[in-house]
């Protein structure tokens, strides 16, 4: 067991997991383990979606203070997702582009320290916005992806219900007190990318699902080493 285990172990054990979950929750924590079910499995990979699709807009919050635990957590601002998640977004931001618009990510694949922490910053009243460590996040599985649609010549991101995490009522993908403009853009935004295989999360407008994701493995691997 090198330190990064015994690091994941000591999260679990101590800040919100629970015996059980250290047991049960499958981490891929070495780069070795990655590249070994990459040979097997080409749809492994994590993609730098800017790379594969460089018209895409990034706003990585979470490499920034501008985030809801006020603190950078992400030492660089990278966004991946799975090659099947990268695939099917080039697809959405190809029929976006028909009408001038595009993707924003916020954020892609978060290692799993990463949601510990969230966890643990989070308030008891705001937990229903943030991933249980005990069971991990599909961020983490690189299967999530947080984004909003832009003005592809502008640049400026289309009104929505509310701002990016904001850990509000009005986030709900279905809340009904809303403009009809932010309701025509929501809901676009959602039909677009469920046309493409992602499911929108029942708490928060901007968080995608790709259909799938239980087949890709939790992963605490830093941006750094990808
Ligand atoms: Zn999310």
């Amino acid at each position: 067991m090198n330190l990064k285990s015994v690091f994941v172990i000591f999260w679990i054990c101590f800040f919100g997991g629970s015996a059980e979950a250290q047991d049960t929750l499958k981490i891929v924590n070495h780069l070795h383990d990655y590249q070994q079910q990459l040979k097997g499995n080409p749809n492994m990979q994590l993609v730098e979606i800017v790379k594969a699709i460089p018209s895409v807009k990034l706003d990585i919050r979470y490499a920034t203070k501008n985030n809801f635990t006020g603190v950078a957590v992400y030492s660089q601002a990278r966004a991946f997702a799975r090659k099947p998640v990268v695939d099917a977004l080039q697809k959405v931001q190809e029929e976006l582009k028909k009408q001038g618009l595009g993707l924003k990510i916020f954020d892609g694949y978060r290692p799993y320290a990463v949601t510990v922490k969230f966890w643990k910053v989070t308030p008891p009243d705001k937990k229903a916005f943030v991933a249980n460590p005990k069971a991990g996040s599909r961020h983490n599985r690189g299967c999530a992806v947080d984004l909003t649609l832009v003005d592809l010549k502008s640049g400026k991101a289309l009104e929505m219900p509310t701002a990016y995490d904001s850990f509000s009522e009005a986030a709900s993908p279905t809340y009904q007190n809303v403009t009809p403009l932010q309701k025509k853009n929501r809901d676009f935004l959602i039909k677009i990318m469920e046309n493409h295989g992602f499911t929108v999360f029942k708490n928060e407008w901007w968080h995608y699902d790709f259909n799938g994701w239980e087949e890709f493995p939790l992963m605490d691997i830093a941006f750094e080493k990808l």
